[in-house]
């Protein structure tokens, strides 16, 4: 299994990256720093992207024979409990894909650092890229010196993370500063007026989020341009977004700062950084359209008619995968707004920080930590959520029972249950009578039982009932109404 680490485990990584644009070219050495951790077997393994070829590992500075086959490496089992590795190794970059080199940019982002299990490390990485480029690394830039023809940068990152990736091009370089956090944009094609709007929208997310979220923990975010990355790509203290993608995914990439960076997802089970990513996203343009309450967005049911059955949100852990994308991005954040509109607003952020607030540096998280989190905030009448929702496959339906009026003291009282396909997934369900008068809605509440009774009282004599006309419940495709006759 690759959530297992085999013999051996990375905490830091001191690695030079050469970036050599005029031959497509990436020699990396990596001086990590290893554990010996239990395994079965007599030797260990680690990771590490198939594109990379190694020419020599050492350990603890003697040479060591290994052995490279598909992603995996094979070394003698390490013979203390914490030992240097340094591993020397290089590759030829397409141009393009998930790590790629032009003579105008370049970037690795898909594992290109030996791991195992991709268990979160820090690291300090050495960029060395041609004069007239610049690299970036995660961290901070503390040492930068140009000699020889050469950009020598070093990025420091004190916050462990699973996802390492490291760009480089030949950018022009704009920045902002206010309360103490800088905001650079390095733009290749993007004009001096779209790179305001990226400052200003990168500014606002990260301020945004620092007021509900908790703490930003860097001084500096560089949003990357890259003409050859079609998308945004997860960062912490930096991202490289697609030219065609800036700035709308501006605030979903700024999100990962907390979910991936001090919350880490090592990828190997699901995909929980990107639904709670694509809901902050969302929470953040909903702001932006001057409401903060989910009632204004009634969108849910109507978004989940595109929805594959499978898998459950729980293991949809491949990004690369159509139909795991659209779970673990939009299927996640739908369910976490569904969330949202059972607890409140107020709680779900308060949940959001009690999430964040039970990391441990240094290890991965996922979903039942987030459940942890959801019971501590809620307690058991609004804990047991997410239990369902994460586990099952598609979407649930609602429908009404039997449903009775009668007149009752001048007004008229309208008793019925509403039964939940199974297994049953929470929601707080509208319930909308229409009268000879007005309409009366109502929320139920349907958590661990399959019939959930309601009780709605209207001054007019009722005539028809329907459940979440609007569509604001997260469920299978519908009209759920019926006529109402009156005892
Ligand atoms: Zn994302």
């Amino acid at each position: 299994m690759e959530t297992d680490p085999l013999g051996i485990r990375f905490s830091h990584h001191t690695a030079e990256v050469r970036f050599r644009p005029d031959v497509s070219t990436v020699d990396i050495i990596d001086r990590a720093q290893v554990h010996r951790c239990a395994s079965p077997l007599s030797y260990a393994v680690f990771r590490l992207n198939e594109y990379y070829s190694i020419s020599s590992i050492e350990i603890d500075g003697v040479r060591i024979t290994f052995k490279q086959s598909g992603g995996f490496v094979a070394i003698p089992a390490l013979q203390r409990d914490k030992s240097l590795m340094t591993l020397r190794y290089r590759a030829i970059l397409p141009s393009k894909g998930e790590s790629y080199s032009t003579p105008s940019e370049a970037a690795l982002t898909a594992y290109w650092l030996p791991h195992s299990a991709r268990l979160p490390a820090t690291s300090t990485i050495t960029t060395l890229v041609p004069e007239d480029w610049r690299g970036i690394a995660p961290g901070r830039a503390v040492s930068s010196v140009v000699a020889g023809g050469l950009r020598r940068t070093t990025w420091q990152n004190d916050l462990p993370v699973s996802y390492i990736s490291v760009a480089a091009g030949r950018y022009r370089e704009y920045e902002t500063h206010k309360d103490g956090l800088t905001v650079s944009a390095w733009a290749l094609r993007a004009t001096p007026k779209q790179t305001e709007r990226i400052l200003e929208t990168t500014a606002n997310a990260i301020r945004w989020f620092s007021a509900r979220f908790g703490p930003f923990p860097y001084r500096r975010y560089t949003v990357v341009e890259s003409s050859v990355f079609p998308y945004g790509l997860e960062g912490y203290s930096f991202t490289i977004c697609g030219s065609q993608t800036l700035p709308d995914i501006i605030p979903h990439e700024v999100s990962h700062t907390w979910w991936g960076g001090l919350l880490p997802n090592a990828y190997t089970r699901s995909l929980w950084n990107e639904s709670l990513a694509s809901y902050s996203e969302r929470l953040y343009e909903r702001q932006k359209r001057g409401s903060e309450a989910m009632e204004s967005d009634s969108e849910a049911q109507y978004e989940g008619r595109n929805l594959p059955n499978d898998p459950p949100l729980d293991t949809a852990n491949n990004a690369m995968h159509p139909g795991h994308y659209a779970i673990g991005y939009q299927k996640g954040a739908l369910v976490l707004e569904q969330l949202e509109r059972f607890i409140g607003s107020e709680r779900m952020l308060a949940t959001l920080r009690a999430f964040l607030a039970a990391r441990s540096p240094g290890s991965a998280v996922d979903w039942p930590d987030f459940v942890a989190a959801v019971r501590k905030v809620n307690g058991p009448e609004h804990g047991g959520f997410l239990d369902e929702w994460l586990r099952s496959s598609g979407l649930p339906e609602y429908a009404l029972g039997t449903v009775t009026a009668v007149q009752k003291d001048g007004d008229y009282q309208i008793s019925g249950t509403i039964s939940t396909s199974s297994p049953v997934r929470w929601c707080l369900l509208p319930v909308v009578v229409r009268t000879s008068g007005e309409s009366v809605e109502a929320n139920v509440r349907i958590t661990g039982s399959e019939k959930t009774p309601f009780e709605i009282h209207t001054k007019s004599p009722p005539t028809e009932i329907e459940l979440d006309p609007a569509g604001m419940a997260l469920r299978r495709d519908g009209r759920v109404r019926q006529p109402i006759n009156r005892l």
